[in-house]
């Protein structure tokens, strides 16, 4: 069978992973294919994932901003929301990011085919393209296919009330009532927009405290903001039922450790559903590359991002935790180079941050205290809060923590862990001085910015340094 296109690297996804390993290729002087099936390059995370959710949480916060001002003497009367003009916004930003990605795999020469693909040899991809199906054969290849929400058995999913990640983002209407199920980063930064826009906001956990992966200490300051603004907050609990009603879905709940008394049902406009994702392994007829994909959809991976046939690689979503961009993008590059031969610079990252762009922001990295604990590592820490902080006081955001764990005796940065406002922009130094065996003394002698949140990750190193005197 002829090919209709030859590739030395070919790329299944255009994700950050995906469109990451094309462009890295590409400069590595290969000739890439990148197969996409949507018409857009940028995956999950530009069309329906972090970028969209960052602008509607930018207009939230201008919003809920606004609000605040009233405490100190601003008042801008009740918000008027045009969301034909929140949507045109959010478009707008996505669509310049993949117009950009289109022009830059351009300028690279990257072939990009469109069409769901799905291999049919150890050398040969066959994609269905809106022009039939056209056959893509390689030299070697690296899956970025992905993932996709995952669902709870049962749902009445051809309801259209039942809303997603990507349809809650598509910003249909404002519900009176929404219900979240999921309390991870997802679901509360949806909440975070709903509930700015106007929703009551109720959202139900399965596990007894909200953002699981992160350290209780940090989630604490975003629980105590977001239980005053919503209708509920409910944790230990489960959405045993869910079933479509004239007047919306009806949910019922159930206590998670069984047994126990649960909240009675309760109707609702809209129910989103954010209970994490699941990779997209099965769905690419892997086994006719004979790529082993394991029963849940990842596939396994060395360090050098190869799968177990040596000429085909797996990165980003697809092959494990934490489902992150950057996780992604970094992947991509690894293989792309591992593949041109550059393995003699293979590098494993020593943490890759998680950001929930929640209000307050909640960001870690590295070693979190309640692991430390449960392995048993010794440990010294320090937490400044942001009432320290003449910074978070200046703008009345004074709710904020910065917690860093070192290593007991050297004071090496082990981990962080910061909630507050910009908390997202404020762990890249920590990553940072992780990544370069920074300790404490380092961070305290590196002078800050006065007044800067960044400060109180200064502030913190003195603390456990002993040195400080000069907080606010
Ligand atoms: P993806 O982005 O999932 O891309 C895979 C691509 O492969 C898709 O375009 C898909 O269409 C394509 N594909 C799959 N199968 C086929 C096939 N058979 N044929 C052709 N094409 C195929 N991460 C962050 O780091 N920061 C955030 O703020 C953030 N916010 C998020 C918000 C939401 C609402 C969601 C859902 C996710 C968010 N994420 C965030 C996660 C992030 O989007 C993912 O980790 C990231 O997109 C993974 O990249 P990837 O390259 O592995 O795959």
């Amino acid at each position: 069978l002829e090919a209709d296109y030859h590739a030395e690297v070919l790329v299944l996804g255009s994700g950050p992973g995906g469109y990451t390993a094309a462009f890295r290729s590409a400069d590595l002087g290969k000739k890439v294919v990148l197969v996409e099936r949507y018409s857009t390059l940028g995956g999950v995370c530009l069309n329906v994932g972090c970028i969209p959710s960052k602008a509607l949480l930018h207009t939230a916060k201008v919003i809920t901003d606004a609000e605040d001002a009233a405490h100190h003497g601003v008042t801008f009367g009740e918000a008027k929301i045009d969301l034909d003009g929140v949507r045109k916004f959010k478009e707008g930003v996505v669509g310049k990011l993949t117009k950009g990605l289109a022009s830059l795999a351009k300028a690279r020469k990257v072939t990009v085919v469109t069409g769901k693909a799905q291999f049919t040899g150890a050398r040969t991809l066959e994609v269905e393209t809106s022009e039939g199906k056209k056959v893509v054969s390689f030299e070697n290849c690296i899956i970025a296919a992905g993932s996709q929400s995952a669902r709870i058995p049962g749902f009445p999913y051809d309801d259209p009330r039942l809303l997603d990640s990507t349809t809650a983002l598509d910003l249909k209407d404002v519900p009176k009532r929404l219900l979240i199920i999921g309390g991870g980063i997802i679901g509360l930064e949806m909440a975070t927009v709903y509930d700015a826009l106007g929703s009551k906001v109720t959202v139900v956990e399965f596990m007894d405290r909200l953002i699981p992966a992160a350290d209780p200490d940090i989630v604490k300051p975003l629980a105590r903001r977001i239980e005053k603004r919503y209708e509920k907050i409910l944790l230990n609990t489960k959405v045993a039922k869910l079933e479509a009603v004239a007047n919306g879905l009806r949910a019922t709940f159930e206590s998670a450790k069984g047994g126990e008394a649960a909240p009675a049902p309760e109707i609702y406009d809209r129910v989103l559903l954010a209970v994490g994702r699941r990779p997209n392994g099965k769905a690419i007829a892997a086994d006719k590359a004979g790529v082993n994909v394991d029963e849940r959809g990842w596939i396994p991976v060395d360090n050098q991002m190869r799968t177990n046939v040596p000429h085909i690689y797996a990165i980003g979503d697809i092959v494990g935790e934490p489902m992150l961009a950057h996780k992604a993008s970094h992947e991509g590059k690894l293989a792309a180079e591992v593949i041109a031969g550059m393995t003699h610079h293979v590098w494993e990252a020593r943490t890759i941050p998680s950001v929930a762009y929640t209000d307050p922001e909640v960001a870690w990295m590295g070693l979190q205290e309640p692991e430390a604990k449960a392995k048993g590592i010794e440990y010294e820490k320090a937490m400044i809060p942001w009432a320290a902080s003449g910074r978070a006081i200046g703008m009345a955001r004074e709710e904020g923590a910065t917690k860093i764990l070192y290593e007991k005796g050297t004071r090496r940065i082990l981990g962080a862990a910061i909630v507050g406002i910009n908390a997202g922009e404020l762990i890249a130094e920590t990553v940072l001085a992780l990544e370069m065996g920074a300790d404490a003394e380092d961070i305290g002698l590196t002078i800050h910015a006065h007044p800067t949140l960044s400060e109180t990750v200064y502030f913190n190193a003195e603390m456990v340094e002993g040195t400080i005197t000069d907080l606010m």
